[in-house]
């Protein structure tokens, strides 16, 4: 389907101007729910000039279908979480500035301000190191984010951000950097005040059963 590579191609022009990442770094997969096809990013391309031609695709079982360039280094991650998650469609793995100095520092970043607890419903965690494209990167992301978190920090490297839809999926790229950036300044004053868990749940409950109901 034309229309999901060039949903594809847009995400990608979309994380370079909101500053998600620089240069050819970070990638985007995309599911379509009907076919179970898998739309990824290529290796190593600039996000402004990739075409229709450029998206590789591949089908629920790993197997390529489209596209004669190479996938993203981390194609084995993307369809990994993909894989375990049922519930997801699109997948930004991004390497924002502020959410990485939590990744280097190896410090989860907790649900401190409402949309942080309505996205993510607890803290991000990190996951732990691996180098990029390995299979034990992969692992550690599918591990770090289960069955139930929105987003993960990749050691030392960046972010993963999950959304049932492309749109979503941005959504909780944004929340994400936002608190990040929120909580760094705060460390530098003074100790945060912490949400509590109990209003934390009902955050999250809210935000699934109302802010995002279609
Ligand atoms: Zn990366």
């Amino acid at each position: 389907m034309e229309n999901m590579k060039q949903a594809l191609i847009e995400a990608g022009k979309n994380m370079l101007g909101r500053g998600l990442t620089v240069e050819t770094w970070g990638n985007i997969s995309l599911r379509d729910p009907q076919t179970g096809y898998i739309y990824l990013t290529p290796s190593g391309m600039n996000y402004s000039l990739l075409t229709e031609e450029d998206v590789v695709v591949f089908d629920a079982a790993g197997h390529h279908m489209e596209g004669g360039r190479r996938p993203t280094i981390e194609k084995d991650m993307h369809l990994g979480i993909l894989a375990n998650r049922p519930d997801v469609n699109a997948v930004i793995h991004t390497h924002p500035v502020y959410s990485q100095v939590f990744a280097v520092l190896g410090m989860p970043i907790p649900a401190i301000i409402d949309e942080s607890a309505q996205v993510f419903g607890g803290d991000v965690p990190v996951a732990k190191y691996g180098l990029p494209g390995s299979r034990e990167l992969a692992d550690h992301v599918i591990q770090a984010l289960g069955r139930e978190n929105n987003a993960c920090l990749m050691a030392n490297h960046g972010a993963v951000c999950l959304g049932a839809t492309m749109e979503m999926a941005f959504k909780c790229c944004a929340v994400l950097e936002m608190t990040a950036q929120i909580y760094q300044m705060c460390l530098q004053i003074g100790t945060p005040n912490l949400i509590e868990a109990e209003q934390i749940a009902v955050m999250k409950s809210l935000a699934q059963n109302y802010f995002n109901h279609k």
